[in-house]
């Protein structure tokens, strides 16, 4: 990699460290993991405008979490997901036409705006209420093409649900008060032991390494509001639950040895774990953080935890937690 070295006066190679570097903004200090280049010759720090954009970039996205705001990612799964152009959905909500664009285009949403989209991309009947309500500020062509795409994410989600979703349905139905803390953490312990023992990993979906341990993004969303209170969901049945009898059976035993401890102290599971400390190296205690953890290391950690314990079938990870347990409160 060449650049140029003021220093130097000259194209020169240069290496790149990463660094934790923070901002100020609006009166917050947002910090963020970002790179510096430093010239090969002299050794002193030099432009790169790549390097600039990524830390923007990173900037940009540790202000999001800090603020709790919608990814810019996420803002292009909802276009994706009811097949709506950036136009048209600015119309349905009663924005100016250009909005969209603009967030696309990487400008920051307004906290209340940014909400309404996070609700858009979960829930998927608020939407088509939205779109049905206020289809008269859209083309007839617009609207038709929306309708079919949420109709049919309604016809496959309510024959087959994800797994994910599945897992949390029948999690919330072999508990009687579960946290969405606890609940989250059930979940990343049966990614862990599925693949462990099956070899293949439960969810498609990525868990992050947040302050509080794993979290899988969509299932916080959808139960935010119970905050530290037991989730309190009415009509769940067995029905459409897209399971094996294998993957009951651990989630049963998951339940079994994780779910009689405290959310927070499931939580102090997952932060004395690799696979989260991993994830969130550079990082202080407490910061946000939306750094996916890697599957891979989700595969290694519990692998040898199932070699160690010399586990055969379910029952044997008790061994392990009882172990958790005791390291971190005995
Ligand atoms: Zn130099």
């Amino acid at each position: 990699m060449k650049g140029f070295c003021e220093n130097c006066r000259d194209m020169v190679d240069y290496s790149v460290k990463t660094v934790n570097k923070e901002k100020t903004i609006k009166g917050k200090t947002i910090r963020y993991v970002g790179k510096e280049a430093y010239c090969e010759e002299c050794k002193e720090e030099i432009f790169v405008a790549e390097i600039r954009d990524y830390n923007l970039m990173q900037l940009d996205a540790a202000y999001r979490e800090a603020e709790d705001l919608i990814k810019l990612t996420d803002i292009e799964r909802i276009l994706e997901r009811y097949d709506i152009g950036k136009r048209p959905l600015s119309m349905l909500l009663g924005w100016g036409e250009g909005t969209l664009t603009r967030y696309v285009d990487g400008d920051t949403p307004s906290k209340p705006y940014s909400d309404i989209l996070k609700r858009i991309l979960v829930d998927k009947a608020y939407y088509r209420d939205l779109l049905e309500q206020n289809k008269e500020r859209i083309s007839e062509v617009a609207y038709r093409k929306s309708m079919t795409a949420t109709e049919k994410i309604s016809e496959t989600e309510g024959n087959e649900i994800s797994k994910l979703e599945s897992a949390v349905k029948y999690l919330l139905m072999q508990t009687s008060e579960i946290t969405p803390l606890a609940l989250q953490k059930l979940l990343y312990f049966a990614q862990g032991f599925k693949k462990a023992f099956a070899d293949t990993f439960m969810f498609e979906e990525d868990c992050e390494a947040w302050a509080h341990g794993p979290v899988y993004r969509d299932v916080y969303h959808k139960y935010r509001e119970y905050g530290y209170n037991p989730i309190e969901e009415g009509h769940l049945s067995y029905e459409n639950i897209n399971l094996s009898d294998d993957e009951k059976e651990l989630l049963d035993h998951i339940i079994l040895y994780f779910g009689c401890y405290s959310g927070k102290i499931l939580e102090n599971m997952t932060h004395s774990e690799e696979p989260w400390r991993v994830a969130r190296r550079g990082l202080v205690d407490g910061e946000r953080s939306e750094r996916v953890i890697e599957k891979q290391d989700i595969d290694a950690y519990f692998k040898n935890v199932k070699e160690k314990y010399k586990m055969l079938n379910f029952t044997d990870i008790k061994d392990y937690t009882k172990d958790l347990f005791s390291k971190l409160y005995a």
